[in-house]
Order: C-alpha cells, then structure tokens, then sequence
C-alpha cells in the first residue's frame, strides 16, 4: 500500500490513492485546480456524454430547482416528467412505452427485477424468482443487481450471502469459454453459449425462473464485446418459450453510445424491460430508470390494481429530470448519435493504427463511440509495480500525467485474455479532438513498456 490519506473528512473510493481537484470541465476536457488539462476519454464512467459545460443544460437544472425542487412522485407529476417519459418511450422499440425513473443504473436494474417477479406473481406464477445473469456482466452495486452480474472482484466480499442468481458465460468469440472457433456456431446454427443457457434453464426448472439479464454489447468486464449478430434473437426465443423475462440492461449503451439510440438495435430485437442511466443526462444529474412493456403494464394494472410495489424518494427527482429533458433535446437537435456512429469509425480506424504500431495491443473492437482495447496476457510492463496491479491502471496513470484519462478494465483477467481499456469520449467529440487524444495515447503506450 503506498499511502493512506488520513487528513480529511471525504470517506475515499481507496484510501490508498490521491486525485486530482478538478475546477471545471467545458467540453471534452476537465481542468484541474493547479489548471491542468484532461481529455475525458471515458465520459467519466461512460455517463458525460455529451461533455463538460454546457449552459443550456446547467440552465435547464437551475430553472427547475427554482420552480419545485423535489415533488414526491406518490402524491404529484410534473410536466416534464410527462416530456421526458414521452421522448424515451419513443425512442424505445414498439411495444415497450412505459418509463419508470431511478436515479442509478443499479437501482434501475434492481426496479427491473423486482417488477419481472411482480408479473409472474400476479400472473399466478409464484414460484419464478431465480434471475440468470451472465459472467463478464456487471449489473451494478447493490445486493440485487450485484448477484445478478457477474463481477467477481466485487461479489466476492460479500458471497455467500448474495441472492441464489445463476449465470452463464457471456458469449465472447476471440476467448470462446467452450472453445469454438470464431464464426463456428453461427455457421452450424447451433450456440453453446446459447445451449448452457436453455440447459441452465431445464435444470433448475423453468417455473423457478423468472428473467435473464444481460448488457447487449458488454462494456466494463470484457471491454466492448458484440456477441455474434443472431445470439440474442435466439435467446430471445428461449426466453419465450419458458415464460421468462428478457431484461436488456443499456445503461451503459443507451442514448446513441453505440450509434444507435439503444444497443438492441444492432440485432434486431426486443425484450420486455430496457434499464438505462448514464447518457440519459449526459452525467449532468443523477438519472436512470427502466421501460416496460405493454405486456407487463397491463399485468400490473389488471392484477395489482394498477401499483408497482416498489419505489424510490428519488424517483422521477424534478431536477434530474430537467436534466435529462435538457440533455435529450441537445442530442436530438445536434444529430450526437450519427456523430457517434461516424466518430466511431474514425476513432476505430486511429485506433487499429496503434494497433499495427504496437504488437502487445491484441485487439481493437467496438461500436459507435464504445471502443474496447485488449491488451496481450504475456504483456511486461516497464516501471516496476505491485503484483496484481492491472496494466490497464498503470496505462491510465501515464495518460492521466500526459493529458488524458481513459477507462481500465473492471472485469477479472479470467486466466486466457489479457487486461483490457474502455475509450469512450462524448459523443459530440470532433475528428481534431479524436486526434489530439491519438497523439496522448500513442505517447502512453510507448511509455507503458
Ligand atoms: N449496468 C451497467 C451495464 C453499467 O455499466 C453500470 C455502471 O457502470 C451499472 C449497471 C450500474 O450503474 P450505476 O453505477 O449508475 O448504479
């Protein structure tokens, strides 16, 4: 351990480690207090997507605070959380309309949760409780969406005693976990990663099971990996044909991250819950929530009397919505997911540049503005550093002292791929700004080893 702050009253994410002060941001960058700049290359965590500064959404904050601050969703609504329930419920695909708000992605999936077992409940299924989930899948924090994803640094301090979830492996064609060529399966027509699932589901019995949850390209753990083009249509019939929920978690890829509004749309699917977060307010407050289906909706309105037995003092919190309404019309009016999708492909094209520039880079992939980048297992670091610290912190730290931060690999290095980074700047970067962050990043790998 190298230090341990003791000085202040801040109760630290690592009490090991010392950041920067940051002042202010104005788009891609934020400024620190000794005036030091940094290109945010992950939006943070993914969330400020359309940059730093932005008045017209400060605005939108300020007005709103002024006019009702807080209004409690079980005694009142507000306009806007009328507009901004409208604006997503459009932009979500048919059939799925209703939008509930959370103020995190972990809350948002836990909501999720608890309204798929509702739904069996009232459907006279008592018995549907146990969620699948996936290895290599994070879901967030608390116990409901901790036990649901598969993060195992973070599950670990609190096993046994997390909810009886099951997973499966998510699918990850360059790793395959059943060892399949690349491109075999969808050639025969025929998935293990697929086959686990419906095994999964007849050994503990479908009448036990009640959704399956799953990130539609999967960001923190396995670094921005699609799965092959068909696997989710076919998950999505196994999921009808034992009565289970399918529940897209996007809060990490809704809102144009992946150059489309949702990530589902690459493979042409629907599911009966969407939880978003992040993008949705660009970062600027907190705001999450999920979208149900109609399907769903109806259930609860003809069998719960119309009440979600759930819900949150936050919920639908006017000034976070304010912010979201704000943060939507900007990407709307300025075209940010046809940026992200063009932007996309200029900083995929840089970036396989590097890759042919530096052999311990192994892979480079990703959708619109979610670049994943792979870094070879037998990589040797050149500075000295503590067992078990990941390649991808260390590469953070020489692009944090050389102007950038990016966004280090959160999943366990599973014995066969290497570390891995995320690169994911706002959405509304310019192709000079993509870059500037190249030259950063060209300079931080040639330090790395
Ligand atoms: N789901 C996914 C896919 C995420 O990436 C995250 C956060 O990184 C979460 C859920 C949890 O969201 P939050 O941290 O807002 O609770």
């Amino acid at each position: 351990m190298e230090r341990i702050l003791t000085t202040d009253y801040v109760f630290h994410r690592d009490f090991t480690k010392e950041y920067p002060i940051i002042s202010y941001g104005k788009g891609i960058y934020l400024y620190d207090k000794n005036g030091k700049s940094y290109i945010d290359a992950c939006s943070g965590a993914v969330a400020a997507n359309l940059g730093h500064g932005i008045e017209e959404i400060a605005q939108a904050i300020a007005d709103q605070a002024k006019k009702a601050a807080f209004v409690h969703t079980m005694r009142f609504e507000t306009d806007i959380l009328h507009l901004l329930s409208e604006k997503i419920g459009k932009l979500a695909p048919e059939g799925l309309n209703r939008v509930y708000f959370t103020t995190g992605g972990s809350e948002a999936n836990e909501s999720a949760i608890k309204l798929a077992r509702q739904y069996h409940k009232d459907s006279g299924k008592e018995g549907k409780h146990v969620v699948i989930g996936r290895w290599q899948s994070y879901h967030g924090n608390t116990f409901g969406s901790l036990s649901a994803g598969g993060d195992i640094k973070r599950r670990q301090p609190y096993t046994p005693n997390l909810l009886p979830f099951q997973h499966i492996y998510s699918p990850n064609c360059r790793h395959c976990p059943y060892n399949r060529e690349k491109g075999d399966c969808e050639q025969h027509r025929d998935w293990s990663c697929v086959q686990d699932f419906e095994r999964l589901i007849l050994q503990i019995g479908p009448e036990n099971i009640s959704a399956f949850i799953a990130e539609p390209i999967t960001g923190s753990q396995l670094g921005a990996v699609a799965p092959p083009q068909d696997y989710f249509k076919e998950i999505r019939e196994i999921c009808d044909r034992y009565d289970i929920l399918l529940i897209l978690d996007e809060v990490m890829t809704g809102f144009g991250r992946t150059g489309k509004h949702f990530a589902l749309e690459h493979f042409g699917i629907t599911p009966d819950i969407i939880t978003f977060g992040k993008g949705v307010s660009a970062g600027y407050a907190p705001l999450a929530g999920m979208i149900a289906s109609d399907k769903i909706i109806d259930s609860l309105i003809q069998h719960s009397q119309g009440k979600f037995i759930h819900g949150y003092t936050y919920s639908g919190h006017p000034v976070s919505v304010a912010a979201g309404l704000s943060a939507l019309r900007i990407y709307e009016r300025e075209n940010i997911v046809e940026n992200a999708k063009v932007m996309g492909s200029y900083l995929l094209h840089k970036l396989l540049e590097l890759k042919e520039k530096y052999p311990f880079i192994a892979d480079v992939r990703g959708e619109g503005l979610l670049i994943g980048i792979e870094l070879l297992k037998s990589i040797q670091p050149s500075a000295a550093f503590p067992v078990n610290y990941k390649i991808s912190e260390r590469l953070n730290e020489l692009a944090m002292e050389l102007g950038a931060v990016i966004y280090p690999g959160s999943g366990s290095i599973d014995g066969v791929a290497g570390d891995h980074f995320i690169i994911s700047p706002p959405l509304n970067i310019s192709k000079d700004e993509i870059d500037e962050l190249i030259i950063i990043l060209d300079h931080s790998l040639k330090l790395l080893i």
